[in-house]
């Protein structure tokens, strides 16, 4: 990387708008620097919350408040695109809120997320949106934007996508699943497909086929099978393979870009490819739950297999492998958490007796960045690059934020998480920064923990604490889906 030195000269830090005294330079100096496409040693200046140079012994003769990073590794902060914080769902709310939701992303290096907003069928989508806008304003202490869940798509909810996408929300999801409740039949995709073609919007999906899994759930539960251990039988990987088809078949037909969210399985990953290979731009999301966990969860005794009910299930180990090497060959683009967290007791427990009614998620969003290190990048499954794009450039791009997030260049959002490769730690319920009593990931090893989080030029965690202001996190305007980013000529 070319060396850039900051051209303004420094001055003495003023006060903040909220009183507190804050260095209006920080400096990071001497870290091992990885962004998606480079890996370099060097200090990265920041001013006023942007990153303004980046370069090696940057010459800075003014006062700053100085991090120290030798021996460590810094990376552009982390961008989980698949939350569902305070959510609505069966019959519940989702644990956590902005405000514990977003610290526990902070602890765990995420500086950006972005949540889905989910209006209910008949319901004004701009209404829904608002709603999520109060949520999130004076609680989420990082960034946030929001996609829109699409429900159904009648002339009147098409008619809301050019005033949505010109406030910053450019990406709609459409659940091919959750029969009666989310899902859309294939007709309606089309509708949300060509409308967002004419809109420069990303259509993301998730694949599975609703009718399969009303049908077994129906079957299983007509039989008297209604523990938790029975969810996945309900949601076999056949399903997910066969709507991840069908949803890549209807955006070809669109000629629209596809994102597929929360992908667990060969099946579907198998889809992805044979698209890519073909041509055609469609792009892959996984979690650490499908690289990580797998079914066996759901033979544990009693009750605990609720733990892990989540829409797609945990699949057979076997499945693991693959979405790794999906991750290292390009074909899955970005690793987000779809943290959706429920306690065990209070909230799980309502579907004691009728597996259909456990509220389907599990919380992961502060695990996300230190399972994806320990076990991809420490273990040799991806470079630190693909690891930097993977959580954080990637989905950047993909969702209308980079460079702006993503990224450590100059004029960027000073963003930054930064590693200590040495340093360990063990994931527990007891430790959590998840609003819940329980750990989807209890007892995994960690080795290479984030020590500094940064946002805007804010120190906002450090050695697993959160130390930023309360409330600070502002909303993104994202912009629209830019094929450019992907090496295909825009028109
Ligand atoms: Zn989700």
């Amino acid at each position: 990387m070319a060396k850039q030195v900051a051209k303004k000269s420094p001055s003495i830090g003023k006060t903040s708008a909220k009183g507190l005294a804050k260095a209006e330079w920080l400096l990071i100096k001497g870290g091992s620097i990885f962004t998606a496409s480079e890996s370099f040693s060097g200090d990265i200046l920041i001013n006023r919350g942007k990153i303004c140079a980046v370069g090696e012994n940057l010459d800075f003769g003014g006062p700053a408040e100085i991090i120290d990073a030798k021996g460590l590794e810094v990376y552009p902060g982390g961008v989980d695109a698949h939350t569902h914080f305070s959510l609505p769902f069966m019959g519940t709310v989702s644990a956590d809120d902005f405000e514990t939701g977003t610290k526990a992303a902070a602890c765990g290096g995420t500086t950006t997320i972005i949540d889905f907003a989910i209006p209910a069928r008949g319901q004004n989508v701009s209404k829904a949106v608002e709603a999520w806008h109060q949520k999130a304003q004076g609680k989420a202490v990082v960034d946030y934007g929001f996609h829109v869940a699409l429900v159904e798509a009648n002339e009147k909810v098409l008619a809301e996508i050019p005033k949505l996408v010109k406030d910053g929300i450019t990406s709609f999801k459409c659940f091919l699943a959750y029969k009666e409740a989310l899902m859309i039949d294939d007709a309606q995709f089309l509708e949300v497909l060509f409308a967002a073609k004419k809109h420069k919007a990303l259509v993301s999906v998730h694949a599975e086929n609703g009718d399969m899994l009303s049908w077994l759930m129906k079957k299983l539960t007509d039989a008297g099978k209604t523990g938790p251990q029975y969810h996945p039988v309900a949601h076999p990987a056949l399903a997910e393979g066969e709507a991840t088809h069908r949803a890549i078949v209807l955006a070809k037909m669109a000629e629209v870009p596809l994102y597929i969210v929360h992908m667990s399985c060969y099946e579907a990953l198998q889809e992805v490819i044979s698209a890519r290979l073909s041509g055609q731009m469609v792009f892959a999301e996984t979690c650490p739950q499908y690289l990580l966990l797998s079914d066996e969860l759901y033979q544990k005794s009693g009750f605990e297999p609720a733990k892990w009910v989540m829409s797609p299930p945990l699949r057979h180990v076997s499945n693991q492998q693959p979405l790794w090497e999906g991750l290292s060959d390009g074909f899955i683009q970005t690793v987000a958490t779809d943290h959706c967290s429920f306690r065990f007791k209070g909230q799980k427990d309502m579907g004691k007796g009728n597996f259909l009614k456990i509220p389907n998620g599990i919380p992961a969003v502060g695990d996300r960045i230190n399972l994806l290190y320990t076990y991809g990048v420490t273990q040799g499954r991806m470079t630190r690059n693909q690891f930097a794009a993977a959580i954080a450039t990637n989905p950047a791009k993909l969702f209308g934020l980079y460079p702006r997030k993503g990224s450590i260049v100059p004029g960027a959002d000073a963003d930054l998480v930064i590693i200590d490769p040495k340093k360990k730690g063990k994931i527990s319920a007891k430790t959590t920064h998840h609003n819940v009593d329980y750990s989807a990931f209890e007892g995994f090893e960690l080795k290479g923990l984030p020590v500094y989080v940064i946002s805007r030029g804010d120190l906002i965690a450090k050695d697993d604490k959160f130390i930023g202001g309360s409330g600070r996190g502002v909303y993104l305007k994202r912009k629209t889906f830019d094929p450019g980013e992907w090496g295909v000529q825009k028109g």
